[in-house]
């Protein structure tokens, strides 16, 4: 399926670039410059890539044998086709923004909230086909669709999608490059060509041949695992696989007798878990584990309690933006929370320590269905903002969607790993080692 390689490459390198306009936006909100030629190549980008050369390939090909062959397709399409027509009178009405703020006619924050609307709207239509359409198409399409599809992406004969083409956006893509602000880290020199602009991201946590004991039991037997930067591992497996042990052994809470932790290059197999802790390694544990009777707004300072001083307050409304029942409630004691919003808490209060890698425990554990959403859509909002997270939980749907990789782990060792399209097309495996 080179086609879908190559949607998703055409996926990363527009998310990546989304991202960079929240940020440059958001510099600007704190005071920073207004980045008008930035904006405009940006924007220049958007709509002449997603015109002219992601859109109609996909429309022409792929969602029109999609459509033949899947009667739940309709609707997505449907939605996705009338946001895509949307796209150019979204576009002209932040160039009128960006053309007034740059005339002094409009307040540069207004123009920021505007430009963070816009790379949400793109973002949600990013998601929608890489999380609804890509995966029904995997599903639904035949063969000889793929075939057909495959090979119009491949052709570069042709005007619209060939070798041309591709050298344009090149260009453009460079001119955004040379214009971003040094912050936002696009340099010219890192945005060589499209496929550049996704390296693959540096190792955050290497484990290797790791083993940790109770006593006689030993429950980790070599467990050798990378998370890269920004990525989300699901930890999986029976009652009694070890998960629990793993996580408390990264975090420092649980020594380990054999192997090793590296994270981000140095080796911390020995570090205490405060110190773990503050070199960016937060675990928000099973059983959520609030302080009862102080206020939610003194446990989140709890967690903060390594940070500078004058970041919790910002770091607590970002908090609160998240969760924001625990900004209605934030001067009752913990313990009058139910335990779902404790759990937002836990999860809150593991984010002010400014985490670089998250490991979470049985998050959802126990909850109600729609808090367990609540959960799931903060996690998917943190690791889109980059933090990199481990994660257990029973729940294997809604772990399919968020993590990139997954291990699977019995009787102390790694039986499988694999990507979510690897194990959903795997119910040997679901069925063997989760039971489901
Ligand atoms: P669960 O989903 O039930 O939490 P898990 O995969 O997280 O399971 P662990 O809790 O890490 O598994 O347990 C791994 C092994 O270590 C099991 O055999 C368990 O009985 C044992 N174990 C865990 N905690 C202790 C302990 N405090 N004392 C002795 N043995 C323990």
């Amino acid at each position: 399926m080179d086609a879908l390689t190559l949607i998703s490459q055409e996926h990363s390198n527009m998310w990546r670039l989304a991202t960079t306009l929240d940020q440059v936006a958001s510099d600007m909100q704190a005071g920073g410059p207004l980045e008008s030629a930035f904006f405009e190549a940006a924007l220049d980008y958007i709509s002449q890539f997603v015109d002219r050369m992601h859109h109609p390939k996909e429309d022409e090909f792929l969602f029109r044998l999609l459509r033949l062959r899947s009667t739940e397709a309709a609707d997505i399409l449907d939605a996705l086709e009338a946001d895509h027509a949307q796209g150019p009178e979204n576009l002209a009405q932040l160039r009128v923004k960006l053309a007034a703020a740059a005339q002094g006619q409009l307040p540069v924050a207004a123009l920021a909230v505007a430009i963070q609307q816009y790379t949400d709207g793109l973002k949600r239509h990013i998601k929608t086909e890489e999380k609804q359409v890509l995966p029904l198409a995997r599903k639904a399409l035949l063969p000889q669709d793929w075939a057909e599809i495959d090979q119009a992406f491949r052709t570069h004969s042709d005007p619209v999608f060939g070798d041309q083409a591709k050298a344009e956006f090149r260009e453009l893509f460079h001119r955004i490059a040379s214009l971003a602000p040094d912050s936002v880290g696009l340099g010219a020199s890192s945005a060589g060509s499209l496929q550049a602009a996704t390296p693959q991201q540096p190792v955050l946590l290497k484990v290797e041949g790791l083993e940790s004991c109770y006593g006689r039991i030993k429950a980790l037997k070599g467990i050798t695992l990378e998370v890269r930067k920004g990525e989300t591992v699901a930890l999986v497996g029976a009652n009694g696989a070890g998960k629990t042990t793993f996580l408390r052994a990264v975090s420092g809470v649980q020594s380990i007798s054999a192997g090793s932790i590296h994270f981000d290059g140095e080796d911390i197999s020995k570090l205490r878990s405060d110190k773990r802790m503050r070199r960016g390694i937060c675990q928000s544990p099973e059983g959520r584990q609030v302080f009862g009777p102080l206020s939610i707004e003194d446990n989140l300072r709890l967690g903060a309690y390594t940070q500078p001083k004058h970041q919790v307050a910002g770091d607590m409304e970002k908090i609160f933006a998240m969760f924001p029942i625990l900004k209605e409630k934030r001067a009752l004691p913990a313990g009058t929370l139910s335990g779902g919003q404790q759990q937002m808490l836990a999860i809150g209060r593991a984010l002010m320590t400014n985490p670089r890698l998250m490991v979470l425990d049985e998050a959802t554990e126990g909850l109600a269905p729609l808090i367990r959403t609540e959960i799931w859509r903060a996690l998917a909002e943190l690791k889109d903002e980059g933090l990199s997270l481990v994660v257990i939980d029973k729940n294997l749907g809604p772990l399919l969607e968020l993590a990139d990789r997954h291990f699977v782990l019995e009787k102390g060792v790694v039986v499988w790993s694999g990507s979510s399209d690897e194990l959903r097309a795997n119910p040997r495996i679901v069925h063997e080692y989760l039971g489901v």
